[in-house]
This record gives structure tokens, sequence and C-alpha cells, in this order.
């Protein structure tokens, strides 16, 4: 029966991952290092990052799916 133990540790995990996303819902945004910001070449200048909008986070994957199984009226 390794499966179902394999099947209970992925549920565990899920689980897990998917409370952490409900305390823990924001990660840095990849794309600016969590800055918020997207520099010029020259270092001085910088806009907004356009993928976090200028807030250096971006919503979990967990916590999309913890949105989207909510529906729109929890957000
Ligand atoms: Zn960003």
């Amino acid at each position: 029966m390794r499966s179902l133990l394999l099947v209970a540790l992925a549920a565990a995990w899920l689980g897990g991952y998917a409370l952490a996303c409900a305390v823990w819902p924001f990660a840095a945004c990849g794309r600016c290092d969590g800055t918020g910001k997207r520099r010029s070449p020259s270092g001085k200048a910088f806009r907004a990052c356009p993928r976090c909008k200028g807030t250096a986070r971006r919503l979990r994957t967990g916590r999309r799916f913890w949105l989207w199984t909510r529906g729109r009226a929890a957000r």
C-alpha cells in the first residue's frame, strides 16, 4: 500500500501549503526581486514594476486557488 501512503503524504503537504497560503498569501515578485521597481540601465531612474504594479509582491499560486474556490464575493 505504498501508493496510499504517497497520497496521504501529498494530501498532508497540500493541506499545509493551503494553510500557509492562507496565512502568508504573498511572495516577493520575481521580476523585480521584491523591490517593486524596474531600474533603468543607468541604475538611477526607475519605474513601477509592470508585473506587480510597484507593490513588490505577488499572490501565491495557492492563494489564487484559495480565492478561486471561495468565489469572487470573498475577495
Ligand atoms: Zn515586481
